[in-house]
């Protein structure tokens, strides 16, 4: 999204140091908070809404599973093999096939953990600050680099070493799954009903067993290493990878495959359907609101802003023709990208406006502008405004 860009505005910019926000190309000051306000709002209903059918936030959008699954493990699978090698690999001697297999695969780790700290940062600065900082002398930009160098660290550590530590006791959505779900909640549940009791699987013989044939694929493939036949847990975050296990197993044995699926407590437990509940109802409801004010605001958000305010401690003035004046201040936010100019006038009541330095002034594009301005009003006005 940061290097996206809409009439000159990058799609998406959250610069935090500068107090500047660009969001679906549109500027955005912190006098818009109450809009990012409704926003965060409603991303937290959104993903509570989304818990209903488990952590498929966790498994499907979170960029610490993203990257983690699709990126970094399948790297890993690559170089070191099957999870069975790599236990093989980790505890076996330091030869020279595993010094390289291991610097190969950090040398990759700590390069893409470096593109991905670029592409936080053109969130943060935007892409052509980035761009300086790759074309112009380093020594010019060390700030930046340092935090460069250091969320470069920080993404390698996390993807090479602390990894599903993230998902299981860092990430406080995490530590919430449990008082968001209910047995109406759809997640990846093992069918005890169908695999219980366990027990191998031996070929012509009959089958008194359940469909479960303990060969452990599901446990072997899963990146927070549990066993799922043990019923939800929290460590689980919804990557789908032992419903894919079980099923090539059940597949290869000729029986019927989803032993591992998704699918609710009352599912598997009563054969109940799915079914959209009241509290799945509420949440759905409230979410259209948000998004439907959401949409309001943005759409009716003003591009010029503009505060008057009597200058503090400045008493009135009576003037020889039977008038009064004070001293204002006006800040005019320009969000726009272009300059304009503005005139000064007093509508409504008989008023007049004496812009200290000059009436014609122009607005700075993104910026906020201060002037100091004497209102003058006959004595007697019963003016409101
Ligand atoms: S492999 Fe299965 S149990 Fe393990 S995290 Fe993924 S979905 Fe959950
Ligand atoms: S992969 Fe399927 S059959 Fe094998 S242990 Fe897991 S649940 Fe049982």
């Amino acid at each position: 999204m940061p290097f996206i860009k809409v009439n000159g505005l990058p799609f998406m910019l959250i610069n935090l140091p500068k107090g500047k926000f660009i969001l679906f190309s549109k500027i955005f000051w912190p006098q818009d908070f109450f809009i990012f306000a409704i926003a965060m709002i409603t991303f937290i209903i959104f993903v509570v809404l989304f818990t209903v059918f488990g952590r498929l936030f966790c498994g499907w959008v979170c960029p610490q599973t993203v990257f983690m699954e699709f990126v970094f493990r399948p790297i890993e699978w690559l170089i070191e093999g099957t999870p069975g090698q790599q236990k093989k690999l980790n505890e076996g001697e330091w030869t020279f096939q595993k010094i390289w297999k291991k610097g190969l695969k950090h040398f990759i780790y700590f390069s893409i953990s470096f593109l991905i700290a670029n592409t936080f940062f053109a969130y943060i600065v935007g892409i052509d600050e980035l761009f300086k900082i790759i074309r112009e002398p380093l020594s010019e930009h060390l700030v930046l680099l340092s935090g460069l160098i250091f969320f470069t660290y920080l993404f390698y550590a996390v993807f090479a070493f602390v990894r599903e530590i993230v998902c299981t006791t860092i990430c406080p959505y995490g530590r919430l799954q449990g008082v968001m779900f209910d047995k109406d909640t759809m997640q990846i549940s093992y069918d005890y009903k169908r695999g219980e009791p366990r027990g191998k699987f031996k070929k012509h013989a009959e089958r008194t067993d359940g469909d479960c044939i303990n060969c452990l694929k599901c446990v072997q493939v899963c990146p927070t290493g549990i066993d799922i036949r043990n019923g939800i847990q929290m460590e689980c975050v919804g990557c789908t990878a032992c419903i894919d296990a079980c099923d090539d197993v059940m597949k290869s044995i000729d029986f019927k495959t989803g032993l591992i699926r998704y699918a609710s407590e009352n599912e598997i437990s009563e054969s109940r359907k799915f079914h959209f509940n009241g509290r799945m109802k509420a949440y759905t409801g409230l979410l259209t609101l948000l998004v439907i004010i959401m949409g309001v605001l943005i759409a009716t958000r003003k591009t010029v802003d503009t505060y008057i305010s009597r200058v503090n401690g400045q008493l009135y003035q009576e003037l020889p023709d039977n008038r009064i004046s004070n001293l204002f201040e006006a800040k005019i936010i320009n969000k726009t990208r272009d300059a304009f100019p503005i005139t000064w006038r007093v509508e409504g009541v008989d008023g007049k406006i004496d812009v200290i330095g000059t009436k014609l002034i122009t607005l700075k594009s993104e910026s906020i502008n201060k002037f100091y301005f004497l209102l003058s009003m006959p004595k007697l006005s019963n003016a409101k405004g």
